[in-house]
């Protein structure tokens, strides 16, 4: 078995094939499989680490751990030298000369930190998602890295959990959008271009169902969830060409998510055709012996290889057990064959194997190009949500004393939120100082802490309140710390710390108007902060370049424009609640007796500086056959004094249908630009098996005929769908 290799050494001299750049890339993988011993296949198929301490000293040292063979590496180096040295180990050291591929979590950005993925979904604008991940590619690449593990495009129902901070929000559709935007910024048309990654869709499968939001356990998720919800934005980022995917934590129905055949090799393979590789989660495979299913790391190497999981990320499964393996008959050479296919496929298209060092540049020619910063005021613009402005307090005018309050307000780690790849607290945009540079010359400023993110230090209230009292306006800076949301940063409840609740109560007594400013990396429970302020900007965690469009909103320079891609509970108590909820025997969503079961904020929510009025919703027909077509419009007018972003959300529902569908799916949005007294029409080509159609728990897709109702906004069109 170790002598697997079917050709002979002088062969292997001569010109191989899967050197040459010009053949085809099946071809290249065939000739550079049949070379292989077991031993080499089974290094591919295994991630280690290198340069957790970044930069390292002794590079000879770290150089010296890592295999010649082996498959990938997770590379916590920010620049290429390292990685250059361990590449020319592998290139040069290793008999047939395999490019190790490099990985990294680079989720919103690489150096130039974007906003978190939830807030970047509260832009509803793909487009420039797409330009954000492009940069986070570009800087990637030239700093040694070749694969990100990202986007996250778990659908997350429950604000407990802190990973709702790194994918798209409540809705199915919106990730699936997001997910293919993030793929075509990662990847471009060709990812062995020098600026380009691949990307890695995660956690398939089910992970944002964790119960209670408590991370890294189980889930209930029944089989016509799993499709309808789940599975759809993995679809939709396989569609988009994602190079690869990581396996979850989590099990579905029983059988974990790294250990599962049927969503891994059924679906994935066999029925999307996907034909890169999948990698486990951080120690997955080991974790199939916690979770019951394996008694021992050999057993559980047999459980994720059978079932599809190509990439074993950290649990030493695959390369102690493997060889064991095959010679007892556990697992097949076949099966091994096809899993290094993978891998190799995708290292032959990042073009790993023609250029596999990384060029040596400066930061200053990596990082934070003109370009790249301006990409990211527009992001973070686009992604803040006016969740309420009382009386027009917003936008300031007239205003000529400003106190600037609260723990955000000179804070940069914060604002970078969990995963902030490379990013440092000292290349984040402040608060403060951008509330400086935009109101320089028509207002004064005044700062004061108040109080700490948490505790119950309450020293500087008084020098608060002192500060709200001159001013004629606060804006009061307030939010969770960045380690508070991300992986296992679960909280029981979502309302801000009692100490920030307490300022915000205590600066009342001044009597000024309060604007609140929001840095946080999951909906708030913001019941009582609520009636206390005038004005709500939600900011998330915006990234190194927030402060400037934070402040540019406050001015009335930028016009707000996101709206939420996930609800805002009244309180944690009615956590699970989502938009898109099936319908009950009731009609309603059920009722609290000490509560109301409504929202404070429902997906979709977002205030603008101006009015949008939406005309008539017009269908091009009313009755469609089933092989017939149907688009759907709508005029929008600007009838305020600004110009405006507008965002408009398609949904249908679907009255009677042979399953329980949700009251409402979202199907389409689109965002334009909309000038002062301009019109603008929005337009929806219906794709009926798509839109209106729905997919049963096996998968299998249906389309009813009957009645359909697409809606957007308060309105309603009816529509007869026919054989
Ligand atoms: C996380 C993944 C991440 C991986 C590698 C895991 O613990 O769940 O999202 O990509 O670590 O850093």
């Amino acid at each position: 078995l170790g002598v697997a290799c079917t050709l002979s050494a002088k062969d292997i001299k001569s010109a191989p094939l899967y050197k040459d750049a010009e053949a085809p890339i099946e071809k290249r993988v065939d000739d550079l499989l049949a070379r292989m011993t077991l031993e080499e296949k089974i290094l591919q198929l295994n991630q280690y680490t290198m340069g957790r301490n970044n930069n390292v000293n002794n590079i000879g040292e770290e150089v010296k751990k890592v295999p010649a063979e082996i498959g990938s590496l997770i590379y916590y180096d920010t620049n290429p030298t390292l990685r250059n040295n361990v590449q020319k180990k592998a290139m040069e050291e290793s008999r047939l000369g395999i490019p190790i591929i490099f990985g990294y979590d680079a989720i919103h950005g690489f150096r130039t930190v974007y906003p978190i993925s939830l807030g970047q979904a509260c832009s509803w604008n793909p487009e420039l998602v797409e330009k954000a991940c492009a940069v986070t590619a570009q800087e990637a690449r030239m700093s040694g890295v070749d694969w990100t593990f990202s986007p996250m495009i778990d659908v997350a129902r429950d604000p407990r959990w802190g990973r709702v901070a790194e994918g798209y929000g409540e809705d199915p559709y919106a990730n699936g959008v997001f997910a293919a935007a993030s793929v075509r910024g990662y990847q471009g048309d060709d990812m062995s271009a020098e600026d380009r990654i691949a990307a890695c869709l995660k956690h398939y499968i089910g992970y944002g169902a964790s119960e209670a939001g408590r991370d890294y356990v189980y889930t209930e998720i029944s089989a016509q969830t799993l499709w309808d919800t789940y599975l759809l934005p993995y679809e939709m980022g396989v569609k988009a060409g994602a190079a690869t995917l990581m396996s979850s934590f989590n099990d579905i129905s029983g059988i974990p998510g790294s250990a599962n055949r049927y969503t891994m090799t059924e679906i994935l393979k066999e029925r999307w055709g996907h034909d890169g590789f999948i990698v486990s989660d951080w120690g997955a495979i080991e974790q199939l012996k916690n979770q019951g299913l394996a008694a021992s790391k050999k057993e559980a190497a047999v459980y994720a290889f059978n079932a599809g999981l190509e990439m074993d990320m950290m649990s030493h499964a695959y390369d102690r057990h493997m060889k064991e393996l095959v010679e007892e008959g556990k697992i097949t050479m076949a099966q091994i064959d096809e899993s290094v296919r993978r891998v190799l496929r995708v290292k032959f298209r990042l073009g790993l194997f023609e250029r596999p060092y990384t060029p040596t540049t400066t930061e200053k020619e990596r990082f934070f190009r003109p370009q790249s910063m301006d990409i990211a005021a527009q992001l973070a613009a686009e992604s803040m949500v006016l969740l309420k402005n009382e009386n027009g307090l917003l936008p300031l005018v007239n205003k000529k004393k400003i106190a600037v309050i609260g723990p955000m307000a000179k804070n940069g780690w914060d604002l970078l939120g969990s995963w902030c790849g490379h990013g440092k607290d000292t290349d984040v945009a402040m608060l403060y100082n951008g509330l400086v540079t935009e109101f320089a010359g028509t207002a004064e400023l005044r700062y004061a802490l108040g109080c700490n993110t948490q505790g119950n230090n309450r020293k500087g209230f008084e020098e608060a309140l002192e500060a709200a009292r001159w001013s004629d306006v606060v804006v009061l800076c307030l939010g969770e710390m960045m380690t508070w949301s991300g992986e296992n940063a679960s909280r029981s409840s979502i309302a801000l710390p009692q100490i920030q609740e307490e300022l915000a109560k205590e600066l009342k007594k001044a009597g000024k108007p309060v604007v609140l400013i929001l840095v946080n990396g999951r909906p708030l429970e913001l019941n009582r902060l609520e009636p206390i302020s005038d004005a709500i900007l939600e900011i998330w965690q915006p990234g190194v370049n927030g402060a400037v469009p934070m402040a540019g909103i406050l001015s009335g320079r930028i016009n707000p424009s996101g709206k939420l891609a996930m609800t805002f509970p009244y309180s944690t108590g009615q956590i699970p609640i989502y938009y898109n909820r099936r319908k009950s025997g009731r009609g309603h969503q059920g009722f609290y007796k000490d509560i109301t079961s409504d929202p404070l904020y429902p997906f979709g929510h977002g205030l603008s500086y101006t009015e949008f009025k939406y005309g008539t919703v017009t269908p091009s027909v009313t009755t469609v056959k089933r092989d017939g077509s149907l688009s759907v419009e709508v005029s929008v007018s600007n009838t305020g004094k600004r110009d405006g972003l507008e965002t408009v959300h398609w949904f249908i529902s679907d009255p009677y249908c042979s399953i329980t569908r949700p009251v409402k799916e979202l199907k389409h949005f689109e965002k334009q630009l909309i000038k002062a007294g301009e019109t603008k029409v929005f337009r929806f080509d219906v794709d009926l098996e798509r839109d209106l159609g729905f997919v049963d728990g096996n998968g299998k897709r249906f389309l009813e005929i009957g009645e359909y109702y697409i809606l957007v906004k308060d309105q309603k069109v009816k529509i007869e769908l026919i054989d």
